[in-house]
């Protein structure tokens, strides 16, 4: 069953029944926002191919913009999306990791944390990058393992 339909299914009979991950199928942690169907954004882009569109080149030929774009491969670091040609994100990967490593368990450590958070999420929301769905692919929860 899609975890869509068996999450609506458990939803008639117990209104507190877990949300599942609509790539894996696994339970979402309590307090995802409803509307998001994925774990992670890693998950939320599976099947995605994602890349960059930041401008490399702005060219005027007869009074007509032309606009080169970077349209390079798009990998995650930190769960953040870094174009591993141009390398936009890589900064903000960078703020991640580190806040991640050495921000210590203090308040002044977790608002490091939470801004590094929303600068993430400003990342690989409203980054340049863009996505284009495989035709060809499947969610892992229907590759189930032959007994
Ligand atoms: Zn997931
Ligand atoms: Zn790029």
């Amino acid at each position: 069953m899609p975890p869509g339909e068996l999450e609506e299914f458990q939803k008639l009979w117990d209104a507190d029944a877990p949300r599942r991950c609509h790539e894996t199928n696994s339970e979402l942690p309590a307090g995802t926002p409803l509307g998001q169907h994925f774990c992670s954004p890693e998950h939320a882009h599976a099947g995605k191919q994602i890349f960059c569109t930041s401008v490399t080149k702005r060219t005027v030929v007869n009074g007509e913009e032309i606009v080169d774009r970077c349209n390079g491969k798009v990998a995650y670091r930190s769960a953040c999306l870094v174009c591993t040609s141009c390398g936009q994100g890589s900064n903000v990967a960078k703020i991640v990791t580190q806040t991640q490593e050495r921000a210590a368990d203090t308040e002044l450590g977790k608002s490091l944390k939470r801004s590094a958070e929303s600068l993430r999420i400003a990342n690989n929301v409203w980054g340049k990058f863009d996505s284009q769905t495989d035709p060809n692919y499947v969610p892992a929860w229907t590759k189930r393992k032959r007994l």
